[in-house]
């Protein structure tokens, strides 16, 4: 099995980095689409003209998942946990809004599997929360992903905890 084609970065293939608003990713998509869309390609080599097509079929792909922000944001949780499992064992992706909130001591408690515990305190979710984007990042109209990673308190094991930030005025 090759896994190679479905973990393409889509902000590669636009040549974009993840902190780039819509409008920029829209200007990216419409370069590449006029560098390789079909017709601009017809008179070429069949060669020339097929890698044309795949590349042009890619780039609409990846714009159709970023140009709307509820598939973008799914997908950016979905990139950002895939590659933090690079990094850390991380073992699974936890929502906030799962987790246990202990009230007594502010803090949200997830069990882990070794009988310990993953916890997170209020105040390093409301850092992470407030920890101001890149440039004039735009506000999806569901707010923004974001997420930490967190260890058990026993074993080595982490879970990504993820939530997403309501729209700041
Ligand atoms: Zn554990």
């Amino acid at each position: 099995m090759c896994a190679s084609s479905s973990e393409k970065d889509l902000y590669a293939v636009l040549g974009a980095s993840p902190s780039e608003s819509t409008e920029e990713l829209r200007h990216r998509y419409q370069q590449l689409v006029l560098q390789c869309h079909p017709d601009r390609l017809s008179g070429r080599g069949s060669s020339e003209a097929d890698v044309g097509l795949k590349r042009f079929l890619e780039v609409d792909a990846a714009w159709k998942i970023l140009s709307d922000g509820n598939t973008r944001r799914d997908y950016d949780l979905h990139r950002r946990a895939h590659d933090l499992k690079q990094d850390w064992p991380v073992d699974s992706t936890v929502f906030l809004d799962n987790m246990a909130w202990n009230n007594d001591e502010c803090l949200y408690t997830h069990c882990c599997r070794c009988g310990g515990a993953f916890i997170i305190n209020e105040e390093e979710v409301q850092e992470e929360t407030q920890r101001s984007t890149s440039q004039e990042e735009v506000e999806t109209p569901g707010g923004q992903s974001r997420g930490v990673i967190v260890c058990c308190d026993t074993c080595s094991l982490s879970v990504y905890v993820t939530w997403t930030t309501l729209p700041q005025r």
